[in-house]
């Protein structure tokens, strides 16, 4: 029987329809990909923990005034989310060289930023992700001027809040990626944030020994993946009680 629509499938989550018009259900999958899907994986108990990550961070971020598309855990790995028109472009920021930028500047991995950069690529899975600037944004319409301006702002204030969240509990946030949407409310245009925030779409790495505990684990086969996901939880103070795997079932008496 199938239960509802699925609207749309992506790397490591899927959406379906949602028990109310404007709204929808966010999967969260154990798949993992990186490097533009060259890499494919499991990470076991991954959507479980990531549905809970980004909750808890959607949830913080709402309280302090950012708007967001986050309505309500449903279950281990979904989410009731509010329909929204995503803007096709991955918003990056950083606050210590690593990854990508690191590989373009031929910079050492670690070496804080004087300043958070704010990058903008262009979601397309064919053309890899491009790095495009403001004006590629306004000139194709993908964003106009003022949001644009507005997604900044966000960006920064959620920079400030994560960062200090994270330290709080011995984590640097080194990098992320933040996307937003425009939600419709009475022929009214909001940009609220989007997708997830979780260790798929952030580094971050132990304060005092800068062990990675995030998806550069799976991207770079430094081992312990699963276990580096629930250590963000765990600090963070939301591990599921009943560990990451969905229905463990009923444990056998003796
Ligand atoms: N990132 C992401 N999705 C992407 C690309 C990047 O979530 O499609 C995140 C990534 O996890 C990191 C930050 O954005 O926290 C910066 O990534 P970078 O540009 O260094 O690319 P990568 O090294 O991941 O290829």
């Amino acid at each position: 029987m199938a239960r509802r629509r699925q609207i749309y499938e992506g790397k490591a989550k899927i959406l379906f329809e949602g028990p109310e018009p404007g709204t929808l259900v966010q999967y969260f999958k154990d798949d993992a990909t990186a490097f533009n899907n060259q890499k494919k994986g499991v990470i076991t108990g991954k959507g479980v923990l990531n549905n809970r990550i980004s909750e808890y961070l959607m949830t913080c971020l709402g309280e302090i005034g950012i708007p967001t598309h986050f309505v309500r855990r449903l279950n281990m790995r979904e989410q009731l989310v509010r329909e929204v028109e995503i803007i096709p472009i991955e918003v990056v920021i950083r606050n210590v060289v690593a990854g990508s930028l690191a590989k373009r500047f031929a910079m050492e991995e670690g070496t804080a930023l004087p300043r958070s950069i704010v990058e903008f690529c262009y979601k397309s899975d064919e053309m890899g992700d491009p790095l495009v600037s403001e004006e590629h944004i306004t000139a194709f319409g993908w964003a106009a001027p003022q949001d644009l301006d507005e997604i900044m702002a966000m960006s920064l204030r959620i920079n400030d809040f994560l960062t200090g969240l994270f330290l709080g509990i011995g984590l640097k946030l080194i990098d992320f990626k933040l996307e937003f949407g425009r939600l419709w409310e009475n022929e009214q245009m909001r940009i609220v944030l989007a997708d997830e925030i979780s260790p798929d779409s952030c580094r971050l790495w132990d304060v005092k020994t800068n062990e990675k505990l995030d998806k550069d684990r799976f991207r770079r086969d430094l081992g312990n993946v699963e276990e580096a996901y629930q250590e963000v939880a765990r600090r963070l103070g939301i591990l599921p009680e009943s560990g990451p795997r969905d229905m463990p079932g009923p444990e056998t008496m003796q």
